[in-house]
């Protein structure tokens, strides 16, 4: 195997077991004897050393500057049934922390380096798990993952890959990006056409093979399940709502009516599918294909108002150098929307940009209401869920923020 030399002293940060070998770190690379081609190859397992020649552990090599992702810290090679035990440790904590039940079969079962599976995320609907490679190592690992996944989550009987999107797009990478790993289920159903997973006893219908993402945002669970507790009588508008989940569980709360809009007419009609299927005689829901920005000014000018919004947009910042760009966006939208809350309303508003810091989105709505002239005071400061453990030493993986705020 290729051994990675680290410089002198550059080992303490893999010692504190933060994943990632910065390429500035290393000093020299060493082939192994029979190494096909001059350099290491991206995706390939290379062994990490310290100056000193001490193991500090193995992982994928990648081509940038995160040199290494390590999977096993202190190890020379994988360690044997690798895959499975680190399957089997993520599908504990689910099963601990209650995620896995009759009325929720929708969780995220690996959550990258939270996991302490770098580049792998993998999330599970019902029988059926979605996996994601963000590196080559993990896409020549695929086969292993799915093996492990069925071996070691009893609920689940296929494993679809979607790594169309998500895969670095310059490395040269064999074998598909898409497709069924594993297809135990034959039934028509595995056309996403009457496929349905549920979450917190609400059903949805996922849809990995066009949507976006794994197929739905499953981070936003438990923040659902707070618009719930005060949407009773509440006029709701649930903004850059993609399959509507805040949107069914304001309805189930008890909303007076809830509009639900986003820029996708895709979207749209999933909105449609998922409140007829839990709620077939509503009357108070309307969902609307529309531009958020533009939305919101027609309203305003119509004199409509509402009780209870949701802003959840797609990610602002996609890189460091976006954060100034996303800021604006941010302000300008959260303006708009508490300007059309009513007296004594609420505002749920989320960034999912990790480029964004949780103190900067929070000026950023600040500077919102001050901008329109409304009082506001933070009711809740909202987060990522339990399936989306934070890894401590690589709080690189934090990312989903929100704030609710009580606007005067
Ligand atoms: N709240 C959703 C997830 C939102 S993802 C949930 O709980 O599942 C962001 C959504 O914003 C996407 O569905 C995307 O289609 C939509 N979107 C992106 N740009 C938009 C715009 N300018 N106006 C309205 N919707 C937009």
């Amino acid at each position: 195997m290729t051994t990675i030399y680290l410089k002198p002293h550059k080992e303490e940060s893999v010692k504190r077991f933060h994943p990632w070998v910065f390429s500035g770190a290393i000093a020299r690379v060493v082939l192994d004897a029979d190494h096909q081609a001059a350099a290491p190859e991206e995706g390939e397992l290379v062994c990490v050393r310290s100056a000193t020649n001490e193991v500090l552990g193995v992982g994928h090599w990648q081509v940038g500057s995160i040199a290494v992702r390590i999977l096993a810290f202190g190890e020379e090679t994988l360690p044997k049934d690798f895959w499975k035990e680190r399957i089997r440790a993520a599908y504990r904590v689910r099963e601990a922390i209650g995620l896995v039940r009759n009325l929720n079969d929708t969780y995220r079962l690996v959550h990258g380096e939270g996991d302490w599976l770098p580049g792998l995320i993998v999330d599970v609907y019902a029988d059926t798990a979605v996996v994601q490679a963000h590196s080559v190592g993990m896409h020549m690992h695929r086969m292993e993952i799915a093996k492990a996944i069925i071996a070691e989550v009893p609920q689940v009987k296929n494993v679809y890959y979607k790594s169309d999107d998500t895969l670095p797009f310059k490395a040269p990478i064999e074998g598909d990006k898409i497709g069924y790993l594993r297809h135990n289920d034959t039934s028509l159903r595995h056309d996403n056409e009457e496929f349905w997973s549920t979450e917190n006893g609400l059903s949805f219908r996922i849809d990995w093979l066009r949507g976006q993402k794994t197929g739905f945002f499953v981070d936003q669970r438990e923040n659902r399940a707070l618009v719930e507790r005060y949407a009773k009588d509440k006029d709701v508008l649930n903004m850059f709502c993609y399959t509507g989940g805040f949107s069914l569980y304001a309805l189930r709360g008890g909303a007076k009516t809830v509009d639900s809009v986003d820029i996708s007419q895709k979207a749209i009609d999933l909105v449609n599918i998922n409140v007829a299927k839990n709620f077939p005689n509503a009357t108070n829901h309307t969902a609307i294909a529309a531009d958020a920005f533009e939305y919101l000014s027609k309203q305003k000018e119509a004199g409509k108002t509402y009780d209870l919004i949701i802003l959840d947009p797609p990610a602002f910042a996609k890189h460091r150098d976006a954060v100034k760009n996303a800021l604006r966006g941010y302000q300008r939208i959260n303006a708009k929307a508490i300007e059309m809350i009513r007296k004594g309303g609420l505002l749920f508003t989320f960034s999912c940009s990790q480029a964004v810091d949780k103190e900067a989105f929070r000026l950023a709505v600040f500077s919102a209401a001050a901008q329109v002239g409304r009082k506001v005071r933070i009711l809740h400061q909202l987060h990522q869920p339990q399936d989306h453990p934070i890894n401590i030493y690589h709080p690189e993986g934090e990312y989903l923020k929100g704030l609710v705020l009580y606007v005067e």
